[in-house]
């Protein structure tokens, strides 16, 4: 992932180190590179627009421009920039102390790698020393509840499935499982489909309030290119969400969307899956996600 933006924008900083003493010309030609590395990244195209400005604007002082090591700050500038597009500061998943369980829901299109990562998330808090359950609240697809069982029998947590049928009812008696087995998390995996879709929609809204959860995760898969901006601008505005889980991160895509997310919806990423496996899910960075993308 960002392969190839990475190298795009080292080009970029390489010319401009070459150069010594910088002029606002100098400046220009490099802001128009980092407009179409950003582009061709498949960033989207008024998060690019907003981006390369401020960059623009903060490379364009005589501070910048006079000072010793000019591509140096150009270098710095741009990698704050992208810090600050990314979310500045790492967003801790926050749970209710007053309430038991605490109920996460995740939603997200079908094959984003919510099931999956639902499981990431029962993993993880495991390890924290909260005891989660998981509720298979995808019944639309029944090879879903079952993949989630094989996940939970993996990692050595529970998975409610109910009835296997009403999503709600399902969602609603998990909460009564969970209180009765003393489990203090409950992670909802809910229904997707390869496009937004009303029922879809209702039935997360639904779910949302049968069971008022204390966060909502929307799993975006970072290999979707552009068309991320419109399914995470409907969820956003349908069901609303807290923040983000961005899958796939280890794929070779672009990375565009997993750039654009933040600035478009205004809510954080908060982690990030790097693989299949039950551990590779990790608290998203922004500082060290930008870091890694200037290399
Ligand atoms: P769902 O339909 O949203 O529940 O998606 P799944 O959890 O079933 O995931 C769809 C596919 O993506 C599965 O084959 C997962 O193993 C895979 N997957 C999920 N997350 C990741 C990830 O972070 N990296 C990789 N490489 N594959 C993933």
């Amino acid at each position: 992932m960002f392969n190839s933006l990475s190298e795009r924008l080292q080009d970029t900083f390489d010319k401009l180190r070459g150069k010594g003493k910088l002029t606002e010309a100098d400046i220009n030609v490099a802001m128009r590179e980092i407009r179409m590395a950003l582009l061709e990244a498949d960033v989207n195209f008024r998060v690019v627009k907003d981006f390369v400005a401020s960059c623009k604007e903060k490379c364009l002082t005589a501070e910048v421009l006079d000072s010793l090591t000019p591509a140096q700050n150009v270098v710095r500038i741009v990698l704050d920039q992208l810090t600050e597009l990314l979310g500045t500061t790492e967003s801790k998943l926050v749970l209710a102390q007053n309430r038991t369980p605490n109920v996460i829901m995740l939603v997200g299109l079908q094959g984003s790698g919510k099931t999956t990562a639902a499981a990431k998330l029962a993993y993880l808090l495991k390890g924290q020393g909260h005891s989660p359950l998981l509720a298979a609240c995808d019944t639309h697809r029944p090879a879903a509840a079952d993949q989630l069982a094989t996940l939970g029998s993996e990692i050595g947590v529970p998975v409610f499935r109910g009835d296997g049928k009403d999503a709600v009812k399902v969602a609603s008696a998990s909460i009564r499982e969970a209180v009765d087995h003393l489990n203090d998390i409950v992670i909802v995996d809910t229904a997707g489909r390869l496009q937004i879709d009303e029922e879809m929609m209702q039935e997360a809204v639904a779910i949302k309030q049968a069971v008022k959860p204390d966060q909502i995760l929307m799993v975006v898969d970072a290999m979707t290119g552009q068309d991320i901006v419109n399914v995470v601008q409907t969820f956003a505005e349908r069901v609303d969400f807290d923040g983000v889980i961005m899958s796939k991160l280890d794929g070779d895509a672009r990375g565009g969307g997993a750039l654009s997310v933040r600035a478009v919806t205004g809510k954080p990423i908060k982690f990030v899956s790097m693989g299949e496996k039950p551990d590779s899910l990790e608290v998203f960075h922004p500082d060290r996600m930008a870091k890694r993308i200037l290399g």
